[in-house]
Order: structure tokens, then sequence, then C-alpha cells
């Protein structure tokens, strides 16, 4: 609004002065020709004439000079000129000179007659054109103001408007901790930016809810797993020191409380490779494994521990180069997840027999462990990769529902996939996807 106003104010300004110039040069032109081409008339009186005349200016005077300065007529005896020698200097060059001297806009013309050249100055007050002039600046100062005060009000009621929503997400967030999770912002309508922002934080408390449900429930089954055997180990131990016992007896409690013990080693120690995996996310593993070495490894060390284990491997006619077994990953994490399943295939059958076939599907290395045992009920299949899920027809056997979960965390980490089928007293198949190293 500022820079409008001064601009139309300026031009204004130059338009009024541009218009008076023209009109005094107009009027200077005609008292020189009234003068010089017409002296035998009283040139005085007829100028005077006509006073009340309408192309006369407010307060106007003459002065027609020779380029000599001479003063041929004057209609101001008291009029002086400082700068007299410039202004005939200039007009001499045939261009017009305008200049303010204050109240008056004055102006200076070349005249000739034909024979001779005069110098024209002719001085007038412009008071229209200044009352004009100020009656613009008192406008545009009121309307500046206005504007100001209403641009002030109006951005204040809009931007108040527009941050609403924010403070009220601003309000809600406040009230959202670890233990208020499922409160949820304000979502206005979705299509602006702050809908799509509440949208976005909606969806990340989500997210925050789920994996921190995830992780209590976790918690909760880790620790229940963890106080099992040890109150079986406080139990035993607690019996065993009632009475005096024989050394058999001694030697078989202990026997018990070793294995107990062993279970929770081994519980707290996929507990820890649990937590290790999911922290690392999928990682960039380096080494190359050839998976049957992997699988060979597994084999020997499930028989030493577990002698009544068949655990049968074959390799898939289509291999006819080891090269194409190469995987890129970590050998401690991949044996893991291969005694896994090596382990719950012989667990959960009466033959305790695994058929391992090892081969390719298109890029990436293919793994089949098959058995002939209990099965999985088709509903627990989503579930059983599920950290202490167990399938309604394992509770008999002992388990504690975190193998497969770390067999699917540690696939996951290697950019593969795990498929599982299975029919209840049939057998289950599981089958295992990683991305191979060599293309074909
Ligand atoms: P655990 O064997 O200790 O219970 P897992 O996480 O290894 O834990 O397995 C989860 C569940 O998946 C098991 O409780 C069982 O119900 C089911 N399961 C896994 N493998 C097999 C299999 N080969 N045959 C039948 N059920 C299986």
């Amino acid at each position: 609004m500022l820079i409008a106003s001064l601009a139309i104010y300026y031009s204004s300004v130059k338009l009024r002065r541009q218009d008076f110039n023209n009109l005094l040069k107009s009027r200077a032109e005609n008292v020189a020709r009234i003068v010089l081409d017409s002296y035998e008339y009283n040139a005085n009186l007829f100028l005077r004439s006509g006073s009340g005349n309408p192309a006369r200016l407010q307060d106007e005077k003459f002065l027609i000079i020779t380029l000599d300065k001479d003063i041929l007529y004057t209609t101001d005896k008291n009029w002086e000129f400082e700068e007299i020698n410039t202004i005939i200097g200039h007009v001499r060059t045939g261009r017009d000179v305008f200049y303010k001297s204050k109240p008056y806009d004055v102006l200076a013309t070349l005249y000739s007659t034909g024979l001779y050249e005069f110098v024209v100055i002719g001085a007038a007050i412009d008071k229209d054109g200044h009352l004009h002039m100020k009656k613009l600046r008192i406008v545009l100062l009121v309307v500046c103001l206005v504007s100001l005060i209403s641009f002030f009000f109006a951005g204040w009621f809009f931007s108040g408007k527009a941050l609403k929503p924010i403070s009220a997400m601003v309000k809600k967030v406040e009230d959202i901790s670890i233990t208020s999770l499922h409160l949820r912002v304000p979502e206005s309508n979705g299509a602006d930016e702050i809908g799509r922002l509440a949208k976005t934080f909606n969806n990340m408390l989500e997210r925050l809810e789920t994996s921190f449900g995830m992780q209590k429930s976790f918690i909760a089954n880790a620790s229940h797993e963890l106080r099992t055997p040890l109150t079986s180990i406080n139990g035993q131990i607690e019996v065993l020191m009632m009475n005096d016992r024989s050394t058999e007896e001694y030697k078989t409690a202990l026997g018990s409380v070793l294995e107990d013990i062993k279970s929770l080693i081994d519980l707290s120690n996929r507990l820890i490779l649990i937590a290790r995996t999911s922290s690392e996310g999928p990682s960039g593993y380096n080494n190359k494994i050839r998976i049957d070495e992997i699988i060979w490894q597994a084999q020997e060390e499930m028989k030493r521990f577990n002698p009544s284990y068949h655990i049968n491997i074959s390799l898939d006619d289509s291999v006819t180069d080891s090269e194409k077994l190469m995987v890129a990953g970590d050998d401690y994490l991949l044996k893991t997840a291969v005694t896994n399943l090596i382990e719950n295939a012989c667990k959960y059958s009466s033959d305790h027999s695994v058929f391992i076939e090892v081969g390719r599907e298109d890029k990436r290395v293919k793994v089949i462990f098959e058995d002939k045992g209990i099965g999985i009920p088709e509903e627990d299949i989503p579930k059983i990769i599920e950290p202490f899920y167990r399938g309604a027809n394992a509770v008999p056997i002992q388990g504690s529902g975190i193998g497969l979960s770390l067999v699917n965390q540690i696939v996951k980490n290697h950019n593969g996939s795990i498929n599982i089928t299975s029919k209840v007293n049939e057998g289950t198949q599981i089958t295992l996807l990683l991305p191979a190293l060599s293309s074909n």
C-alpha cells in the first residue's frame, strides 16, 4: 500500500508540474507575442484588461529580455534573477528551462520574432494544483492508515483461524505419553497440510502403539518363560534341603536342576540373539557362505546332542556347481536359523526325522525342511512366527515359542523370506529363500 501510494503521489506531482509548465509556456509565449508583435498598443493595458480571463495564471509575472540581458518588458520591477546567465545559456540552445522558486513555478523559453530572439521568463503559482496535491496526500495517508489497521486485524483473525488446528494438536500431543499412546490428535479435513500432518502423526502414533504393545507382551512373555525354570530350580532345591538325601537322590535332583539351567541358558541366548537381530535390521553382511556347508555343520552338531534325530540332506539336481549355493550372510546367524528349523521338524514328529532339500529358485537359494510330524493348525500358521506363540497341538511338547520368530528375524535381516505350509497330523514344510550371490 505504501509503495502504491508513493507511486501514485509522485506520478501525480510529475503530471501536475508538466501540465502547469505547459500552461505557463503557452501563456508566456502569448504574452511575448502581445508585447513584441503589437507594441503600438499599450501592452500593459492590454494585459491587465485580461484580468479575469481564465487563461491568466495565478500571481503570474513575466520578464522579456534580450540575449544581452537588456530588459525589454517586465511585470515586476523587483524581480531578481541570480542564475540569469545559466538560464540564457540553456535557452540559447533551444531548450526550455523549468524550475521551482518557491512558491513560483518558473519557465524560461526562447521567443523569436523572425529578426530577433528574446528570452521570455514567466512565473506563476499553481495554487489549484498544490491544493489538489494536498488533498491527494491526505486521501492516500488515510487509505494507508485504514488499510494498515484492517490488514493488522484481518491478519490476526485469519492467522489465528489457520493456526487453530495446530494449537489443538499441540494441546493433544502434550497429553500423549507412553501410558496414553492410544490417544490421537484431531484430524480436520485431510486435504490441507495441517490435515496431512495430523494424519501422519496419528499413523506414527499407531505404529508406536503397536511396537510398544509388542515390546510389552514380549517382556511379559520373556519374564514368564524365565521364571518357570527358575521356580522349578527353586522348588527342587528347597525340597532337596528339607532332609538329608542319599548321593543318588542328590545326583538325580541336581541332574534335573542342570536341565532347567540349560534350558534357561538356551532361552536367554535366544532372547539376546533376537534382541540383537531386531536392533540390527536388514544388514549388509559381507561373508560369502555356502548354505549347504552350514546345513552339514548344523546336522553334525544336532546329532551330537540328539542322536535320535534323523537329518536327511539332499541336493536338487539343478545344482551343478556349489557356487550356486553361495549367499552373503553371517554364518553364526544362518546356522542358528537352520538349527532351529531342523530341531522343530525333529521335535514335532514321532520319527524325529527331517528331509532337507537344497536348491535354487531363480536368483535365490532355496532350502526346504520337510517332516511328517504333528503339523500346524491352519489358524496358527500366520501367528507362529510371533515371539512366544505356540501352536495349540504343540503344548505337550517342550518349547518356548521363540525359535521361529528368531528364524524369521534372521531371514529378514538377510533379505530373505520364509514360507510355511502344513497339515495337522500329516506334516510341515518350511521353505527358506535367500538371495544368491551368483545370478544363474
Ligand atoms: P517352540 O518350538 O519352542 O514352541 P518355535 O518358535 O520354534 O517355538 O515354534 C513355534 C510354534 O510353531 C511351535 O510351538 C509349534 O506349534 C509350531 N511349529 C514350528 N515348527 C513346527 C513343525 N515342524 N511341526 C509342527 N509344528 C511346528
